[in-house]
């Protein structure tokens, strides 16, 4: 099946009880036994719910997975990853990642003794290079957030496995419909679903597709113990979103490509990062990896003033963390999103105080253009 259609129909069907063609909100936390000793499949909502179980199956068959577990967030569900380690197992994680998940691991899983090293993930010896014999994951993200660099998953997957690592990719930029890393060779993939799979800004989720039923039953157990479940209402409401996904990545493309053309013309922007634009040092990695380039598109202007008065100045960008909603938003990664990374490490990776980052949505192009246009006129040209 195609992508379009898949969206729509990805997940179990029809209400079994009552031929619903939506499954139903199961608003309950537990389950009538049939009878002493024999339950019907469902016991308790922690450990399973059919409206969370709807959302896994169909979350599952869109990233071609064999199993799905949906969480209460994206970190709940990187954490839930975590838990498959053990004291003195290393973390070999991309240097460029979603700044809460290097938070997550610098701050919260170091302190269970696992180790977390990270390594620029774009350069694949390097990469190699940093593998140590305790290696028992490798943590990728690609397109990078917000550099929006590209790593190479079919040779960093081959490089994982080689070393007995489980390879995990953050998928959240660019959704099942615009790339499939299990298909590329990863163990796992991790979504907030908060982002491009709700797409609607108004549910906090994750969920870990594996590419293995044993990997899924792990996480399962892990999930049941930990109890970060998502609830029914959060699943229905990203089920319904999945229906719409792939028209909506089609449409938050266009903008995208738009608005990152505009930008790269602009005189008041210096460097802008979109690996749909031909310059972008990894383009032709990236047409051949994902199947778009996607919506998120960072750029530079000269300096911290520049970017607040741009801010300040847009009209349909709302100044917001988060990304993949039907509207516009702009992020300031420096004071936002990437404040919990030191100061020193941000320069390292290019997060300057000038760099801006937008996420595009679902508006008509040109009224983006007109209010990047208007906004970005207050400033002086880029150095
Ligand atoms: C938002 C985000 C997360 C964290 O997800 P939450 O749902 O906010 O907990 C992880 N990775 C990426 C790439 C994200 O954008």
């Amino acid at each position: 099946m195609k992508p379009k259609t898949l969206c729509v129909h990805a997940g179990p069907g029809p209400d079994p009880a009552t031929g619903a063609v939506n499954t139903p909100i199961y608003a309950t936390s537990t389950y009538a036994y049939a009878r002493f000793g024999e339950h019907r499949g469902w016991e308790y909502s922690r450990t399973a719910n059919p409206t969370r179980v709807a959302l896994e199956r169909a979350v599952a068959h869109l990233e071609g997975g064999a199993d799905a577990c949906a969480f209460a967030s994206g970190m709940a569900a990187i954490d839930a990853l975590t838990d498959l380690l053990q004291p003195g197992d290393h973390i070999l994680a991309a240097d460029n990642l979603y700044g809460g998940t290097y938070r997550l691991f610098t701050t919260v899983t170091a302190r269970h003794g696992v180790r977390i090293s990270f390594v620029d993930a774009t350069d694949l010896d390097a990469l190699e290079g940093a593998f140590t014999p305790a290696t028992r994951m490798l943590f990728l993200e690609t397109p990078t957030n917000p550099m929006m660099a590209i790593v190479d998953l079919q040779a960093a997957c081959r490089l994982g496995r080689a070393r007995g690592a489980l390879v995990v990719v953050d998928n959240t930029f660019l959704s099942p419909v615009l790339q499939q890393p299990l298909a590329l060779g990863a163990d796992a993939v991790v979504h907030s679903t908060t982002k491009y799979l709700n797409g609607h800004s108004d549910a906090v989720g994750g969920v870990v597709v594996t590419a293995t039923p044993e990997l899924g039953e792990q996480l399962h157990r892990i999930q049941n113990s930990a109890g970060a479940v998502m609830g029914p209402f959060d699943a229905f409401l990203v089920l319904r979103g999945l229906r719409t996904l792939a028209v909506r990545m089609a449409a938050h493309e266009e903008g995208g490509r738009a608005v990152a053309a505009f930008l790269a013309a602009h005189p008041a922007v210096g460097k802008v990062h979109y690996p749909g634009l031909p310059h972008h040092p990894q383009h032709d990695l990236a047409r051949r990896q994902q199947r778009g380039f996607g919506a998120m598109v960072a750029f530079e202007v000269a300096d911290l003033a520049a970017a607040e008065a741009v801010c300040n100045r847009l009209q349909i960008f709302t100044l917001a963390e988060s990304l993949g909603g039907v509207e516009s938003l702009v992020c300031h990664p420096a004071t936002m999103t990437h404040a919990a990374v030191p100061p020193e490490e941000r320069r390292r990776l290019g997060i300057t105080d000038g760099l801006l980052r937008l996420s595009v949505g679902l508006e008509d192009p040109e009224d983006l253009l007109a209010d990047l246009a208007q906004a970005l006129a207050v400033i002086s040209p880029a150095p």
